[in-house]
């Protein structure tokens, strides 16, 4: 049978599998930006998984969402976000759209989001959803996220939510001084890094932790 979102009395009940979310699965592994807390318990996940697979919506882990990609676990979407240390108003570029939700996350905080997807029957879907949720301050394109968006750079932050083997140089170009990018880099098993952009053009590195990512596309 189908999990209801919806008790008997009418109360909704993915407001209690979020919160559980959030404390066992978040702050419990360190995440302490009470911003990025605060958004993952408001943006409602299931409503950007498959209908056929909304009762896993909460589940600890990386869930299909078609054409082969997936929505990234939800700690991993809170290490990023608290990663690029986001400011209400921030234009952050996002590469990879997928289902939207991390999108939602950082328009959830406030920022001005530009997200580029490369499956157009998921940019097009990320898209319809977004704009039923009501989620605002967001920008589409359909493309090549390897290329940045150079119409619109430089950019405040930069979230690439695929892996590519090496760091886009583009991406690094388009990224102000004083901001962060947040990358998994690498092939099969990637590090998750943080890069920030110092005055003089040169970026700094530190690595988060290991992850797993589907291969960020490349044309080239
Ligand atoms: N951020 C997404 C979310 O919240 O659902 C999860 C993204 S999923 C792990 C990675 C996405 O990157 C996929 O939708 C995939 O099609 C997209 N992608 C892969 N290569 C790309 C590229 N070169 N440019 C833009 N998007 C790309």
């Amino acid at each position: 049978m189908r999990w209801s979102f919806r008790g008997d009395d009418g109360q909704d009940l993915a407001v209690d599998r979020r919160k559980h979310m959030v404390e066992q699965q978040i702050r419990q592994r360190g995440i302490v930006d009470e911003r990025v807390l605060k958004a993952m318990e408001t943006v409602p996940r299931e409503a950007f998984m498959p209908h056929d697979m909304q009762d896993l919506a909460y589940a600890d882990g990386a869930m299909p969402i078609g054409r082969g990609q997936t929505i990234s676990q939800p700690f991993v979407v809170a290490a990023m976000t608290e990663a690029l240390q986001l400011e209400p108003g921030m234009r952050i570029l996002e590469v990879g759209t997928g289902s939207g939700y991390q999108a939602a996350v950082l328009s959830e905080m406030g920022a001005e989001v530009y997200t580029i997807e490369f499956i157009p029957d998921l940019a097009r879907e990320a898209r319809a959803r977004m704009e039923q949720l009501g989620y605002e301050h967001l920008h589409y394109m359909c493309g090549d996220g390897n290329l940045g968006w150079p119409e619109e750079a430089p950019f405040d932050g930069i979230i690439v939510t695929a892996a590519p083997p090496v760091l886009p140089g583009a991406l690094g170009e388009q990224l102000k001084p004083g901001g962060r990018l947040v990358i998994p880099v690498g092939r099969v098993e990637q590090d998750l890094r943080v890069y920030r952009k110092n005055d003089d053009g040169s970026l700094e590195r530190h690595t988060l932790f290991a992850v797993r990512f589907v291969p960020l596309v490349s044309q080239g």
